[in-house]
């Protein structure tokens, strides 16, 4: 058992979510969400309206069971509600759920809010919500790119994506050779996803992988790192599958942009590629930090 306030006041010095600053992507998303309801920020902690970062809804102040997941799915909250004890906390990478589409099914609606009703039976329950959005991303030790460069075994690593402040987003290492069909099944395998998403060229002799979790789908990206010599590009979505004009204007400007490449580039799904490292780094860190269970929620679905 741990109280909450000791889990909280770690995660936010691990995470830096004060010095951080507002979470660059949902200070926009997450008013835009719930921009039809005036009160939507009395459902939150008065600094994660602040931030977009942390304590996102506060229970009890005794901790048992500490879930993790990545998106707040119908599946994930159900689960959630049902398996806790009053005080359990649920860590997560997103306070919204993010669809962006299902390369072989349908399109996605973008961000999603969680259900009014989920909202109510987490606070009648005295559940409590950490989510780490950015902050996770760019974490030296403990990103979500970082978990996917380790489970691929990328040795001289090096980081892309710079950003003065906060460093990198994407990684780039040297792999086993290995080629484009191998690699898929190793990345079904570890992300333990049905299909990938594939465009680009066929290799044979991959020895340079760069890493991206989540929307890598940008084709500036993809240009710097093939002029770095990469020869395989893996990140939660090479393609927006978002069911709007701007999904479909993203959509088009890669499809333009893969006849030009000769990497081989794999998406392994948003959701999927952000899971990963609650498996392995946050669990470990949540074991060596502190005495709760830890139980930990996979979706249902990985393509949304
Ligand atoms: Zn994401």
């Amino acid at each position: 058992m741990e109280r909450l306030k000791d889990v909280v006041e770690s995660l936010n010095k691990e995470f830096s979510v004060e010095s951080f600053g507002k979470d660059p992507a949902f200070s926009r998303f997450i008013p835009e969400v719930y921009q039809h309801e005036p009160d939507w920020k009395s459902f939150f902690e008065p600094m994660f309206t602040q931030f977009y970062n942390g304590l996102m809804i506060k229970g009890e102040a005794t901790i048992r069971n500490v879930f993790l997941a990545v998106f707040p799915t119908t599946h994930v909250l159900e689960k959630f509600i049902h398996k806790s004890e009053p005080g359990d906390l649920l860590f997560m990478h997103h306070p919204l759920v993010m669809e962006c589409g299902d390369p072989l099914g349908k399109w996605g609606r973008g961000f999603v809010p969680i259900e009014h009703h989920f909202l109510h039976q987490i606070a009648e329950k005295g559940l409590s919500i950490y989510t780490c959005h950015a902050p996770l991303d760019y974490h030296p030790t403990l990103s979500t790119s970082l978990a996917i460069a380790e489970q691929l075994g990328l040795e001289n690593r090096e980081g892309f994506i710079h950003d003065d402040k906060h460093g990198n987003l994407g990684i780039i290492g040297n792999c086993q050779s290995t080629n484009t069909e191998l690699l898929i099944a190793k990345l079904k395998a570890i992300f333990n996803t049905p299909y990938v998403d594939f465009e680009g060229c066929h290799q044979s002799d991959i020895k340079k992988i760069a890493v991206v979790a989540g929307c890598g789908d940008k084709v500036k990206w993809m240009k710097e790192v093939e002029e770095r010599g990469v020869d395989a590009y893996v990140t939660g979505e090479i393609h927006c599958h978002i069911d709007n004009e701007y999904g479909r204007m993203r959509y088009q400007e890669m499809k333009n942009y893969v006849k030009t490449t000769s990497m081989s580039l794999i998406g392994v799904s948003h959701s999927a590629s952000e899971y990963l490292v609650k498996e392995t780094l946050m669990s470990e860190w949540f074991r060596s930090h502190f005495d709760v269970n830890l139980v930990m929620i996979p979706q249902e679905k990985w393509w949304l």
